[in-house]
């Protein structure tokens, strides 16, 4: 008899999973069933922002493969609408909900995929019936927000509260639709994944696009009249707004894992393996945004919920299902976005986070610009470097500029990960033209000013 593949959870880990393990054993040997909650299976929640802007159209060009397609093409039973409300780790069975007909069912599985993703931050405020607060996170998400911006009285001001980079890409896309929008923060700026000197600049750059940026500002209730939002309330009184989007972070979507007993790390994360285990429970595979995962630079256990790892390190889980062997070798935190024309990179640890984790740093700050200076759209890039107290190994680096700006923190990465000096860096063979660079590329500039900030610290 064939085995059976239970995945919880139909988008980018749970569906890269399920596609490998199919690849690997065919029907007569692995039966695979999938359960879904939304209306969508492989979506890419990373386009909504500009589904919402109108950049991109949407949702269907968001939608890798569909339902239908895993069913004809991979032999798989999807079930869509149904959400698996218990785990039963002794009698190896879920319990899935229909959740448009209200029935239950209840299958057995040899081995489990949980991919259940990340549940966004929601604070007591937050929690109202009221129309016009929405959070973030799936396509049911992005769908709903057109449908109320477009809809009339058509909505003219915007509050967006929390500033990741969720929050700004959100701003961004309510300011190209022309409405008034101001991000409210509670921490000292926006775009708290980079330091707060690289996340002024990204600041100044929103106030330039005519974002209103309210930060150290926390919000603490929402107002409402005839089951609309009309403003957010923080210690200065009501904000009025017509819509508000909550960009508070997310936190793994962990609570299922936990009811049933599988371990759950410090992050919230359910804890996995190299392999995406789940150590101590034969057969129990997670991956994706549910999952915390080892930091390579810190050895810290962190949850990065990027869709990036998530196709990662399901494709690994689904290859060991299948019978092959794949590790998932950890992060280092690499993550890119862009406000308008202005793109920002990071990778590795930020200052904060290399002194939590204990290291002797230096840190310097190197203004270039992205093309030779006399070709025509030269325009400034700050780079900033993060090196260890006295070996110069690199910890972390963060890049803020225009075109060709944010896809160059790829090569920092690439150094990071190898564990490279900022001087074996100044020597790297990094390409030049006056199109794409100045001679001394950014990246380098900034790699022979952490040497010379290292050794003035060492004579
Ligand atoms: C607006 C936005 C922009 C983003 N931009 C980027 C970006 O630029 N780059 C990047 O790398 N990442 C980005 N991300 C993050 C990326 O989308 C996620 O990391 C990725 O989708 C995680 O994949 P996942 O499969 O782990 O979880 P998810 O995509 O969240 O999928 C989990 C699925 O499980 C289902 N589910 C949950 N519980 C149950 C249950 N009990 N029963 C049945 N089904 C269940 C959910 O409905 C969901 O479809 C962005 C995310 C958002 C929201």
């Amino acid at each position: 008899m064939a085995q059976r593949l239970i995945v919880i959870g139909g988008d980018a880990a749970g569906m890269s999973a399920a596609s490998q393990a199919r690849r690997r054993r065919g029907r007569d040997d692995l039966e695979i069933m999938v359960f879904e909650r939304g209306h969508f299976t492989s979506y890419s929640a990373c386009g909504i922002p500009y589904w919402i802007s109108g950049l991109v159209p949407g949702p269907e060009a968001l939608i890798a493969r569909d339902p239908q397609t895993f069913r004809i093409e991979y032999a798989m039973d999807v079930r869509m609408r149904h959400e698996v409300t218990t785990i039963d780790l002794e009698r190896r069975e879920v319990v899935a909900q229909d959740l448009e007909d209200g029935g239950e069912v209840r299958e057995r599985f040899d081995e489990l995929m949980y991919a259940t993703g990340a549940v966004p931050v929601k604070p007591p405020w937050a929690a109202t019936d009221a129309g016009g607060v929405f959070g973030m996170q799936t396509l049911d998400d992005g769908a709903a927000l057109r449908e109320w911006l477009d809809a009339e009285p058509r909505p003219r001001r915007a509050v967006v509260v929390g500033g990741g980079y969720i929050g700004v890409e959100i701003a961004e896309a309510l300011i190209q639709r022309g409405l008034s929008v101001t991000l409210v923060e509670a921490g000292t700026q926006p775009m708290s994944t980079v330091d707060p000197d690289m996340g002024e600049l990204v600041a100044e750059a929103m106030r330039g696009l005519g974002i209103t940026i309210r930060a150290g500002l926390p919000v603490t209730g929402l107002e409402e009249r005839d089951g609309r939002v009309t403003a957010v309330v923080t210690a200065e009184g009501p904000m009025p707004t017509d819509v508000v989007v909550l960009g508070l972070g997310v936190r793994p979507n962990s609570a299922l894992a936990a009811a049933a007993g599988l371990p759950i790390g410090t992050t919230g994360g359910v804890r996995v393996d190299r392999r995406m285990r789940v150590p101590g429970m034969p057969g129990i595979w997670a991956a994706g945004d549910c999952v915390e995962t080892l930091h390579r630079v810190s050895g810290m256990p962190v949850h990065v919920p990027l869709g990036t790892h998530a196709n990662k390190q399901g494709r690994v889980a689904g290859i060991n299902i299948g019978g092959g062997y794949a590790t998932f070798a950890g992060v280092i935190g690499t993550a890119v976005t862009k406000v308008c024309d202005l793109e920002v990179g990071r990778t590795g640890l930020r200052e904060g986070e290399a002194e939590a984790a204990g290291f002797d740093f230096i840190s310097v700050i190197a203004e270039s610009t992205n093309r030779a200076g006399y070709y025509p759209g030269a325009r400034p890039m700050t780079v900033k470097l993060i090196a260890e107290r006295p070996n110069g190994r690199l910890l972390g680096a963060q890049i803020v500029g225009w075109s060709e700006a944010a896809k160059r923190i790829d090569a920092l990465a690439v150094a990071l990960w190898n564990g490279m000096t900022v001087d074996d860096m100044t020597a790297l063979d990094l390409g030049y033209a006056p199109p794409y660079a100045p001679v001394w590329d950014p990246v380098l500039i900034a790699a022979r000013k952490a040497v010379d900030a290292l050794s003035a610290l060492d004579r």
